[in-house]
C-alpha cells in the first residue's frame, strides 16, 4: 500500500485528475503534503459509464460472494492499520490514538456488519387468493454517488460503500477536498480483496465535482455527509431529476444533566460529546442543560477535567486533542467564540489558540461557556469545534421545550438515575439518537441519522439496506383473467 499523491481511482487503477489543482495540507504542521488534481467533467462521465457496465454483472453475483469481498477488505484495513492511520492523521490533524482506536476499527466493522447483514436482504411473498400470488424483489438502484465530510474520512467512505456494494450497486465516491487520501487507498484495498473494477471509484474534487455527481443523469441515488447548507443545495438539485437522497448533516444536540445523575459520568459524557476529536463530530452534545442544583459541582468537575486535556501534535501517542482541520476552520471557531463573548456568554475555560501553537497548525483550547440565554448565536448554530455551552435549567417540561427549540435534531443525551424519567424525556426529544447515561457511542446496527434539518435517512443499520434498493412487486396469475367486457 503505497501512496504519495492522491489520484482518482477509476477503471481499477490510479488515474491523474484532469481538473484543477488542490494543495493537500497537513493542518497540524502547515506542510503541503502534495498537490492533486480533481476529476474533470469527461472523467466523471467515463466513470459513470464504466460503473454502469460493471454494476450489471455485480448485481448478478451471489450475495455471499459480495459479502466475502467486504470481509476481505475489512481484514486488509486491519492489516494496514499503521500505514492507514498515518495517512489519516496527516490529512485530518486528529490524534493517532483516536484514529487507531476508533476511526479505523469502525471503518472495518462497517464492512463486516453489512457483509453479515446481507443475509437479511429478502423480499416478501404473499399468497392472498387462490387465483394469484405476488412476491417482491429488493433490486439495486444502479450507480450511486456519495459525498463525504472531512472529519472521519475512511469511516464515512466505508459507511457509504458497504451498504451500496452489498446490495448490488456501484458507488462513485467523492471524499472531502481536505481529506482525499484514505478513500483512494480504500479503492486499492477493495481491488486487492477481489472487487471487480469500476464498482467503487473515487472522484477527487471540491463542491463542483460533488455538484456534477448530484446533477449526473447516470446516477440514481446520492448520499451526502456534510453541513445543512450543502444538504439543502444537494436536495434541491437532486429534486430536479428526482434522485433518491440520504443526507447526514449537522447538529446542535442537547445533553440534559438531571439532579440525581452520576455527575462524574455526566462530565465524562460532556468530554466525549464536546472535546473528543477536537469537537469535530456532528452528533456532539454542545448544548449542555444542567439542573441548577448541580450546576456548581458540574462546572467544578468539568473544568478540572479540561485542565488535564493534552493538546499536541497528532502523531504523538500521548496527545488527547490535535489540530482542527484547517486554519480557515479554526478562525471560524475563534470568531464564534469572540461573538459569544461579545453577546455576554461567560467564558469559564479556554477560548484561545494554545500559546505553544500560535505559529503552527490549527490548534485551539478546549473551551467552556456559561450562557444565560438560549438566544446566543453560539447556542443556536453549529460550531464544529471544542466548544461547550452550559445552559442552566429548573424543571423537566422547561428543559424538553428548550432542548427541542432548534432547527437541528441529530442526537441528544440524558443523564439521570431515574429510568422512568429518562425514557419519558427520550420519547419527547426531537432527535435521531438519544443516549441515556452515555454519549457518542454508535454500536453496529443502531440506526444513525437526523430529525428535522439534521438529515434524511439512516446509516449504520439494517434499514440502510432499503436506502440502496428498490422493491419490485411481481404478480403471478394462477387462473386465467376474465374478459373485462363480458355481458
Ligand atoms: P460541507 O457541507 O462543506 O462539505 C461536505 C462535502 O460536500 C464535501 O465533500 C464538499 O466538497 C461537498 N460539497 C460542498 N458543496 C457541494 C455541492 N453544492 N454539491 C455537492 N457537494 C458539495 O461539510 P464539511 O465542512 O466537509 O463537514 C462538516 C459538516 O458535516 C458539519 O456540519 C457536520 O456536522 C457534518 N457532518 C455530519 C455527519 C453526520 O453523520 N450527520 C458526519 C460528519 C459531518
Amino acid at each position: 500500500m503505497v501512496i504519495s499523491t492522491p489520484t482518482l481511482w477509476i477503471h481499477g487503477k490510479a488515474v491523474i485528475g484532469q481538473g484543477r489543482e488542490i494543495e493537500n495540507i497537513d493542518p497540524a504542521l502547515d506542510d503541503v503534503l502534495n498537490t492533486y488534481t480533481t476529476a474533470s467533467a469527461t472523467q466523471i462521465d467515463q466513470a459513470v459509464m464504466a460503473a454502469s457496465d460493471a454494476q450489471k454483472k455485480w448485481a448478478e453475483l451471489p450475495i455471499a460472494e459480495r459479502a466475502n469481498i467486504l470481509y476481505r477488505t475489512a481484514a486488509l484495513i486491519d492489516t494496514h492499520q499503521e500505514a492507514l492511520a498515518l495517512l489519516e492523521v496527516k490529512d485530518t490533524g486528529k490524534p493517532i490514538r483516536d484514529v487507531v482506536k476508533d476511526d479505523l476499527p469502525s471503518a472495518a466493522e462497517a464492512l463486516r456488519y453489512f457483509a453479515k447483514a446481507s443475509v437479511t436482504l429478502s423480499g416478501q411473498s404473499n399468497h392472498t387468493g387462490s387465483d394469484h400470488f405476488f412476491y417482491t424483489r429488493p433490486e439495486p438502484l444502479g450507480v450511486c454517488g456519495a459525498i463525504g465530510a472531512w472529519n472521519y474520512p475512511l469511516q464515512i467512505a466505508c459507511w457509504k460503500a458497504a451498504p451500496a456494494l452489498i446490495t448490488g450497486n456501484a458507488l462513485l465516491y467523492k471524499p472531502a477536498e481536505l481529506t482525499p487520501t484514505s478513500a483512494v487507498v480504500l479503492g486499492q484495498l477493495f481491488q486487492e480483496a477481489g472487487l471487480p473494477a469500476n464498482l467503487y471509484q473515487v472522484l477527487l474534487g471540491d463542491a463542483q465535482v460533488g455538484q456534477a455527481l448530484v446533477d449526473h443523469s447516470g446516477i440514481t441515488k446520492l448520499s451526502l455527509t456534510g453541513s445543512v447548507e450543502t444538504g439543502q443545495r444537494v436536495a434541491a438539485s437532486a429534486g430536479q431529476s428526482l434522485k433518491k437522497v440520504s443526507l447526514e448533516l449537522g447538529g446542535k444536540s442537547p445533553m440534559i444533566v438531571l439532579p440525581d445523575c452520576d455527575l462524574q459520568q455526566a462530565v465524562i459524557g460532556a468530554l466525549w460529546g464536546n472535546y473528543y476529536a477536537q469537537g469535530e463530530i456532528c452528533s456532539n452534545g454542545t448544548r449542555v442543560f444542567v439542573h441548577h442544583s448541580v450546576l456548581e459541582a458540574f462546572i467544578t468537575q468539568l473544568t478540572t477535567a479540561l485542565k488535564s486535556i493534552r493538546i499536541g501534535l497528532p502523531q504523538c501517542l500521548s496527545t488527547h486533542m490535535g489540530s482542527l482541520i484547517s486554519r480557515t476552520h479554526r478562525d471560524r471557531v475563534l470568531h464564534a467564540i469572540q461573538q459569544a463573548k461579545n453577546e455576554g456568554a461567560e467564558c469559564l475555560f479556554g477560548g484561545h489558540i494554545p500559546a505553544e501553537f500560535c505559529d503552527k497548525g490549527a490548534f485551539i483550547e478546549p473551551t467552556l461557556f456559561l450562557c444565560n440565554t438560549d438566544s446566543l448565536q453560539i447556542v443556536q448554530t453549529e460550531v464544529f469545534g471544542p466548544v461547550l455551552c452550559i445552559l442552566p435549567f429548573t424543571d423537566e417540561e422547561e428543559v424538553i421545550t428548550r432542548a427541542n427549540d432548534s432547527p437541528y435534531g441529530l442526537a441528544a443525551g440524558i443523564y439521570t438515575q431515574n429510568l422512568m424519567q429518562a425514557h419519558r424525556i427520550a420519547a419527547q426529544l426531537q432527535a435521531g439518537t438519544c443516549w441515556i447515561n452515555a454519549y457518542n457511542v454508535y454500536p453496529q446496527g443502531m440506526p444513525f441519522g437526523g430529525y428535522k434539518k439534521s438529515g434524511i435517512g439512516r446509516e449504520n443499520a439494517l434499514t440502510t439496506l432499503s436506502e440502496y434498493t428498490q422493491n419490485k412487486s411481481i404478480y403471478v396469475a394462477m387462473k386465467p383473467m376474465e374478459h373485462p367486457f363480458v355481458c
